[in-house]
Parts: C-alpha cells; sequence; structure tokens
C-alpha cells in the first residue's frame, strides 16, 4: 500500500509499504482523505522531531471507512464511515472526566508520536473512532479534526446568542472558530495580517479586517457600543495577537487561548485586573466536541466545502507541503490517500 514517509525536514516520499492488521482493540482503516495541518507543516519544517520516529508517515485530519475490527472491539463494524480523534490514552482514566479526558497527563498524538493518517490504510486503538453519518462526505469528514478544536473553544469560552466574539488570526481554526461562534448566534469579527486569508475569510461571509491597517480597537468598540468584545478567541499565538486580547475584551470578558505561543509572552496585566478579565487555555478537544463537530459538518449549516483548496494525491503528497510552504492562495489541502475514488 501507498504511504507518504517524511524523511527528513522537507523531505517526503510516497512508498509502497507492507499492510499492517489491527491488534485485538484496534481497527483498520482503509484512508480517504487527510488534511495537512499546521501541526504538519511543524513537522516538515523539522520542529517536534524527537517525538517523530523516521521515516513515518504523518498526519491526523482523516476520514475513511473500516476495512478491519479487532477481536476485542465492539460498536463498529467494516464498511462504516469514520473519522478519528488522534489522541490515545496510556495513562490510566482515574478520577479525569471524560470531558478533561484530552489534558490528562501521558497521552499520545496519533500522527505525530505514532505514525499518522497519510497512508492508504491506518491502523489505530477502536476508542479514537467517531463515526460518520451517511450523508456527510468524506472529504468533509476530514475536516471534522480542526472543527472539533473550534467546537471545543466556542464551548470553553461559553459563547452565548447575542455575545460579540473578536478572532485575532484567520487561518483554517480562526475561520472555524468564528464560523462556530456564529452559529451560536454571536456577532464575529476576525482579525488577520496575511492579505490572503482576509481575502478568503470575507469570501466567506466574514467580517475580517488587518490590524495593522484598521484599527482593531475602534472596530471593536464601535460594534460594541464602547463596550468591548464578551470573548476573544487568541489563535495567532503572536506577540501582537495576544496583545490586542485584554485591550479588546470588555469589563469581564473571557479571553481564549487557541494559539500557540512560544512560553514567555508579555500581556497588559493592569487590563487583566481592572476589568476583571478571565484567561482560559484550550487545548485540543474531547470525545464530545467530536460529536458535536460531527453534528455541525452533516447539518450542511457552514460552507465547510469552500474550506477545501484541493485534492492532491498521495502519490504527490509533498507537493501539498511544498504548496503551502510557497505560501500559495490555499486554506485546507487534503491528501487523497485512495479509498474515495
Ligand atoms: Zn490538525
Amino acid at each position: 500500500m501507498k504511504a507518504a514517509h517524511l524523511l527528513a525536514p522537507g523531505n517526503m516520499i510516497t512508498v509502497d509499504v507492507p499492510e499492517i492488521s489491527a491488534g485485538e482493540n484496534e481497527v483498520a482503516i482503509r484512508v480517504a482523505y487527510c488534511g495537512v495541518c499546521g501541526t504538519d507543516m511543524h513537522l516538515w519544517h523539522g520542529k517536534m522531531a524527537e517525538r517523530l520516529s523516521l521515516p513515518q508517515a504523518i498526519g491526523h485530519e482523516m476520514s475513511g471507512t473500516i476495512e478491519q475490527v479487532g477481536i476485542k472491539v465492539t460498536g463498529l463494524s467494516v464498511g462504516d464511515r469514520v473519522t478519528v480523534r488522534p489522541l490515545a490514552y496510556s495513562t490510566p482514566v482515574g478520577d479525569w472526566t471524560e470531558d478533561a479526558a484530552h489534558i490528562r497527563p501521558g497521552s499520545k498524538f496519533l500522527g505525530i508520536d505514532t505514525p499518522g493518517a497519510m497512508q492508504a490504510r491506518w491502523v489505530v486503538p477502536a476508542e479514537t473512532v467517531h463515526r460518520l453519518p451517511q450523508n456527510l462526505p468524506l472529504d468533509i469528514g476530514a475536516l471534522v479534526e480542526p472543527l472539533s478544536v473550534a467546537c471545543h473553544d466556542v464551548h470553553l469560552a461559553g459563547l452565548r446568542a447575542g455575545e460579540t466574539a473578536v478572532v485575532i488570526g484567520g487561518g483554517t481554526i480562526g475561520i472555524l472558530i468564528a464560523l462556530v461562534a456564529q452559529l451560536k448566534g454571536a456577532r464575529v469579527v476576525v482579525f488577520e495580517v496575511n492579505k490572503t486569508r482576509l481575502a478568503a475569510l470575507r469570501a466567506l461571509g466574514l467580517e475580517a479586517f488587518d490590524p495593522s491597517e484598521t484599527d482593531a480597537s475602534n472596530v471593536v468598540m464601535e460594534m460594541t457600543q464602547q463596550r468591548g468584545a464578551d470573548v476573544v478567541f487568541e489563535v495567532s499565538g503572536s506577540q501582537p495577537g495576544i496583545g490586542l486580547t485584554t485591550e479588546l475584551a470588555r469589563v469581564r470578558g473571557r479571553i481564549v487561548i487557541v494559539g500557540i505561543a512560544p512560553g514567555m509572552v508579555p500581556i497588559n496585566m493592569f487590563h487583566i485586573f481592572w476589568k476583571e478579565l478571565q484567561i482560559l487555555g484550550a487545548r485540543v478537544y474531547n470525545a464530545g466536541d467530536f460529536e458535536r463537530a460531527i453534528e455541525i459538518a452533516s447539518s450542511g449549516q457552514l460552507p465547510l466545502q469552500k474550506l477545501i483548496s484541493g485534492k492532491i494525491p498521495i502519490e504527490d503528497a509533498a507537493n501539498a507541503f511544498k504548496s503551502i510552504e510557497r505560501g500559495d492562495d490555499v486554506i485546507k489541502l487534503l491528501i487523497d490517500c485512495g479509498a474515495d475514488r
């Protein structure tokens, strides 16, 4: 079978490898699509190298069809259309509740710490599998993972209808947070400096501004009768983005940290104190977020098809990475791993 192997930073080749059988608590999935994520780009650029075992298939935003079910697996059958929540837990459940399972110490991220989905067949623990409804196309199914991130963030923010939400950073996750927040009935504005992304945001009907050209504070204050935003999602992970959060949030507003910032970053402590702001970290997702994302995706209420900029056959997987690296005009590229052909 075909597998796209990362050999070294910036070097990926598609090779023929033997198929692996599912263990007793595992399933083997014939992979349809696997999206290229920002995390995959970090791996391509040599980051987190200590977690990889090169040569290795990466990728974790996938959809496919079950081909083999381990003998101890219940509730899943050959032929089921599925996606995978790419977190495997090696520590006992203990006191951790289901909604906090994802922040339990000792979890492994499939596609980094273990082989990923950019291959024709992927073997994963059965507990990570979520079934997709028949009406959900498999290409949209590959967007369930990033959509689950957005569902997690909006849920943690406690966002309510009628509230104003600011999203700082308009990549795939920022777009999905904005769309899910709108679906919740919030008024949303996105700030993004990249012109290509700005155009994509506006094409999706989102209100979006470049904060290097338009004063973000003026925009938000005007939108909110000078109150400030109820919720600010920081998705850029950048110093300027983080700096904006406390300025744009209203008194007792919530700031949700989604972007991965590199450790110590200055933030206006006086704003946090004076406005009694709440700052929440939000990392990946839990099983409930996946179920919510699948429901939203299959409801057809979001323009998810417009996020898919192209499908690259697995034989040319490296070209998808090169295209994103070049800064081509793309939102989400999917690797076509064969099961939907
Ligand atoms: Zn991802």
